[in-house]
């Protein structure tokens, strides 16, 4: 995993979002969180904590509390792990420009993962059980849409 893209984007002498190093893990758990960024287009940030990096992907609508509620979920660059604790105003003219703010946050659970799909059970408050990330285009790596929804109790 590179934090390359990352940093690429970002200058951190005029962001205070964290650079790569700052955040230790915390537990044995995996971090969730979701991030709520009134940027150009208010989306929700969706990240997951894997190999350590925060994979990330962005919503561009309210994430699926209920069943029955299909979200296109962007793919982004992978963040560092301290940057699920971060809150604050990315300034005017940065990348990302505007407030992020913690919109859920817990832990979570893979069941199943491979390139094009993951299988996890969410412990955050505002979601809250078994959910799935999958990829549009399986076959087509470049392609960063995925959906993202909320399995029934039984699957
Ligand atoms: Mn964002």
């Amino acid at each position: 995993m590179s934090l390359k893209e990352y940093r690429k984007k970002r200058n951190f002498s005029k962001t205070q979002e964290p650079g790569e190093s700052k955040q230790k893990r915390k537990s044995a758990k995996l971090v969730y969180v979701i991030q709520k960024h009134d940027a150009s287009h208010l989306h929700f940030d969706l990240r997951l904590e894997e190999e350590g990096v925060l994979k990330s992907w962005a919503i561009p609508k309210s994430p699926p509390q209920e069943e029955g509620i299909r979200r296109l979920a962007v793919q982004t660059e992978d963040h560092p792990l301290g940057y699920a604790d971060f809150e604050g105003i990315i300034p005017e003219g940065q990348y990302g420009a505007g407030k992020v703010a913690t919109w859920d946050k817990g832990d979570y659970l893979p069941l199943e993962v491979t390139s094009f799909k993951r299988i996890i059970e969410i412990n955050g408050k505002k979601l809250s059980g078994k959910f799935c990330l999958i990829k549009l285009k399986a076959k087509e790596p470049q392609d960063k849409n995925w959906l993202f929804f909320k399995l029934k109790k039984k699957d």
